[in-house]
């Protein structure tokens, strides 16, 4: 499978679609999911062009991975869900239902969550 350049998230990449830019450096870029799932949903997409978390984490550069992923973290404190507690979900391929061909992780966070796949308690 090869990316596409035309996926919701490489426009916003290239700017040619808004988002909210919550935090940005040369590894990641965080924007509020548009149909949020909780009172913290933001997005988490890496600059690179990676389809998936698994062609992310296979193909993607040591200070990528690392930049990427100390981003996560970082994004999830500036949240001001990181006493509280989040979860981090990232769909990968048709059973997933990944609608978005761009790696992303979903931080979610601000409520008391149902285990696991459960949204609410
Ligand atoms: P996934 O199912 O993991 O691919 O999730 C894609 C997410 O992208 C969904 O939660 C959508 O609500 C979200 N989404 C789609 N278009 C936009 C957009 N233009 N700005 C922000 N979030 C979006």
């Amino acid at each position: 499978m090869t990316y596409d350049e035309t996926n919701i998230f490489a426009k916003i990449l290239r700017g040619e679609l808004p988002a909210k830019k919550l935090y940005e450096d040369d590894y990641a870029l965080a924007f509020p999911d548009i149909h949020p799932q909780a009172p913290v949903h933001v997005l988490v997409i890496p600059k690179g062009k990676y389809i998936s978390a698994a062609d992310f984490n296979a193909k993607a550069p040591p200070e990528e991975l690392t930049g990427f992923y100390r981003a996560v973290a970082h994004i999830a404190r500036l949240m001001g869900v990181e006493e509280s507690g989040y979860r981090l979900i990232c769909n990968i391929g048709p059973d997933s239902q990944q609608m978005v061909p761009h790696f992303h992780v979903h931080i979610l966070g601000g409520k008391k969550m149902g285990h696991l796949l459960a949204a609410s308690a």
